[in-house]
């Protein structure tokens, strides 16, 4: 190698494949690749689990029986047989200078391979004692081979692919050696990286692998974490800015009448966190920039308003808003709303011989069809249909709009990145729609960093007055199920109703109709007879779910009995209770929104979450219990699930996070968000930093980056 050859960068990396390494043969080669390592850079960033401390281990002379520990100790004899039940049990005897004790391990036969003697291994576990000597059993095991050093990495093995964390730990090692000439580029500017008080790229990879200390190991990971964070905050910043530059948005008229005419009419006052929201929604609006916001509020946090305030913004400049749905019984509660709220509400037209005429709501999904959907489609192209609101079937082609201003996508999860777009390419070609993106999952500040980086974030953190907190209890086993129906019971007596939501069936629609169907009749028959009870379910069709609906509505029925279909939107004040069935099957933010659809009068509201089989302990359905507050579920949510699940929406591939957590670092998260703004703002295609660039090219291969790829 060449001194004065260029550092290595991350490219560089990825193009030495790890059969250059010392040690590396076929069949390792093949082992390696079954992992996924296949290049120098998927090894160097395949980091230690943990690390042991050799000095600061206990030794097995201070071990203490009952008391759990982690010792380092050699392997010096093992051996293995069958106990009752046909059960293999593997004995060792393990030590170091300072005594020995046993291991047992039950039905794990695989250890009296692993256990070659002479073996350092790390064992943390309960030593208790067992004929005179200490002994310990099933304890956590990991293998150190005979590496040296004082701080010894551990690396994920692979039992099934034959590698041992110590072979692993010798190509690193080997990997670092060679790159220690051309030693390893760092894409941040020096002066970065001095007033951040980091290290460099080349020190950390070092360190994180080899530390002399945990302070240094620490700083490391540090250093690197940032650069994930950086990597995917520089995307973000880079999509958000290109979108603002390419796309000419409309400078909508924000002093207009009709907003200003909608809030009179209102029956309340806005809450402070739905003006702060229209505000910085019209502030948005009335600049040259397309808008693209993220309005997150909790249910029944008031969103629909603060929608419908923006289309009509639109509307007022002459041009046209649409609401997008994720399922027909969403979009047609949605029109039904919206048009209840806009009840009376006239646009200025000429043409007209009163000179305005009554502003025009249309429903558009697949359901509309023949004349109907001929009509709303040529009001659309014509201009006479003033706000759109339905499903997909909104961004198919064929539907044309005379003048898009203003689009609201509603229940983010459930809407890819590419549909936005296509609904953004619904404009009219020379300027693009402004867009708000609502949302019901609140996403813990960083997390939305992160996720939705590339739009503003609005919260609606306030929720309208005279609500009254909801309850939660925990129907734990058959038994505590008495409790639901005597609520419901109980309630319906005096006048309110309730919702009875069946198990979520995920693999079937079919079989979760089934399944409502029964839990229909058996408490038509049993815990709730006598009461009125009706069927709402998805394969019911649309008039049939409207007129059940209305009844219920109406209070002719007290109970509905339906499937998740009412998760969202559904707004009936008399509803108090809500039995959710099967509790344990939804996700945290999924029970969160079906609660929602309790507590929105004044009355005090119960919710019920039954679980089958009796529990000790049910961390998700303990949650709802403890917390009504979407922004403190969605962190026992992220802390529960892990970002995993959150990020797979966002990023694909390689690009992952392995080092960084949105809910461990989150300071990290916000100084690479500052950063990103700081490389990107001076230099939007980042020519002076290519090799930052070069990096987001190499992990980012979505078609969604396709403008980094621009130029
Ligand atoms: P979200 O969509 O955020 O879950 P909605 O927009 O459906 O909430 O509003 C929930 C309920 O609160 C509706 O009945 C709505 O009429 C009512 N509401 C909205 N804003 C206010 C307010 N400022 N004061 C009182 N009630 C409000
Ligand atoms: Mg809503």
């Amino acid at each position: 190698m060449n001194d004065s050859a260029p550092p290595l960068t991350l490219r560089d990396l990825a193009g030495i494949g790890v059969e250059r390494l010392k040690g590396v043969g076929d069949k390792k080669l093949a082992s390696l690749h079954e992992v996924g390592v296949h290049h120098v850079l998927d090894l160097l960033t395949t980091y230690p689990r943990r690390w042991v401390d050799r000095t600061n281990e206990c030794r097995v002379s201070d071990l203490v029986p009952g008391q759990e520990a982690l010792v380092l100790v050699a392997v010096r004899s093992v051996s293995k047989r069958m106990g009752r039940n046909r059960r293999s049990i593997v004995e060792a005897v393990v030590g170091d200078g300072s005594g020995r004790f046993h291991l047992v391990f039950f039905n794990q036969p695989w250890r009296e391979k692993q256990f070659r003697e002479g073996l350092q291994v790390a064992l943390f576990g309960k030593p208790e004692v067992y004929r005179g000597g200490l002994q310990m059993t099933n304890p956590i095991v990991d293998l150190i081979g005979d590496r040296t050093g004082k701080i010894v990495p551990i690396y994920p093995q692979s039992e099934k692919a034959s590698l041992s964390t110590w072979e692993i730990a010798g190509w690193v090692e080997d990997a670092l050696r060679k790159c220690e000439p051309r030693s390893i580029a760092d894409p941040l500017p020096a002066d970065v990286v001095r007033r951040l008080g980091m290290v460099t790229r080349h020190e950390a990879l070092k360190s994180i692998h080899l530390p002399e200390t945990y302070t240094e190991k620490e700083v490391a990971r540090r250093r690197l974490a940032f650069d994930e964070l950086l990597r995917v905050q520089t995307v973000l910043v880079m999509r958000k800015r290109a979108l603002e530059r390419e796309a000419k948005g409309i400078r909508h008229q924000v002093q207009g009448e009709l907003v200003g005419r909608l809030r009179s009419a209102l029956p309340y006052e806005l809450t402070g966190a739905q003006q702060r929201a229209i505000g910085e929604i019209e502030a948005d609006l009335a600049g040259p920039h397309p808008m693209h916001r993220l309005l997150q509020g909790d249910v029944g946090a008031g969103k629909t308003l603060v929608a419908v305030s923006a289309m009509l913004t639109a509307v007022q400049g002459g041009h046209q808003g649409a609401l997008m749905a994720p399922t027909e019984v969403l979009a047609e509660q949605h029109a039904a709303g919206v048009r209840r709220l806009l009840e009376g509400v006239t646009v200025p037209d000429p043409g007209n011989l009163f000179g305005d005429r009554p502003l025009r709501v249309e429903l558009l999904t697949n359901r509309v069809s023949g004349a109907d959907r001929r009509d709303v489609l040529a009001g659309l192209a014509d201009g006479t249909v003033d706000i759109a609101i339905g499903t997909h079937a909104l961004i198919q082609e064929g539907v044309q709009f005379h003048s898009l201003g203003m689009v609201v996508v509603d229940e983010q999860h459930r809407f890819g990145v590419e549909q936005r777009a296509a609904l953004r390419a619904k404009g009219d070609g020379d300027f693009v729609p402004d867009v708000l993106v609502m949302t019901a999952t609140p996403i813990p500040r960083t997390a939305a960093m992160t996720v939705y980086g590339d739009l503003d974030v609005s919260v609606l953190d306030e929720l309208p007055p005279g609500r009254t907190p909801i309850v939660t209890k925990w129907a734990n086993g058959p038994l505590m199920e008495q409790g639901a129906w005597a609520t419901v019971r109980e309630q319906v007596a005096q006048g309110r109703q309730a919702y009875v939501v069946c198990p979520l069936i995920e693999e079937s629609e079919k079989l979760e109709v089934a399944s409502a169907q029964e839990t229909f009749e058996r408490l038509v028959h049993d815990d709730l007879e006598g009461l009125r009870l009706a069927l709402l379910h998805g394969r019911m069709p649309s008039s049939e779910k409207e007129s059940v609906m209305d009844a219920f509505r109406r209070g002719d029925i007290d109970v509905l009995v339906a499937t998740t279909v009412i998760e969202v939107g559904v707004d009936v004040p008399n509803a108090t209770v809500m039995v959710i069935l099967d509790a344990d099957r939804f996700g945290i933010a999924q029970l969160h929104q079906l609660r929602g659809r309790v507590g929105r009068g004044a009355h005090e509201s119960t919710c019920w979450l039954v679980t089958q089989e009796v529990e000790d302990h049910n961390p998700r359905v303990q949650a709802l219990v403890d917390s009504t507050d979407g922004f403190a579920l969605a962190e026992v949510d992220l802390e529960l699930r892990g970002e995993g699940t959150l990020m797979n929406t966002a990023q694909k591939g390689r690009s992952d996070l392995k080092l960084a957590s949105l809910r461990r670092d989150r300071e990290l998260v916000e100084l690479a968000r500052e950063v990103a703004f700081e490389l990107v703002d001076p230099d939007p295609l980042l020519d002076d930093h290519p090799l930052l660039l070069d990096e987001l090219r190499l992990l980012f291969t979505d078609d969604d980056e396709a403008f980094l790829f621009k130029n």
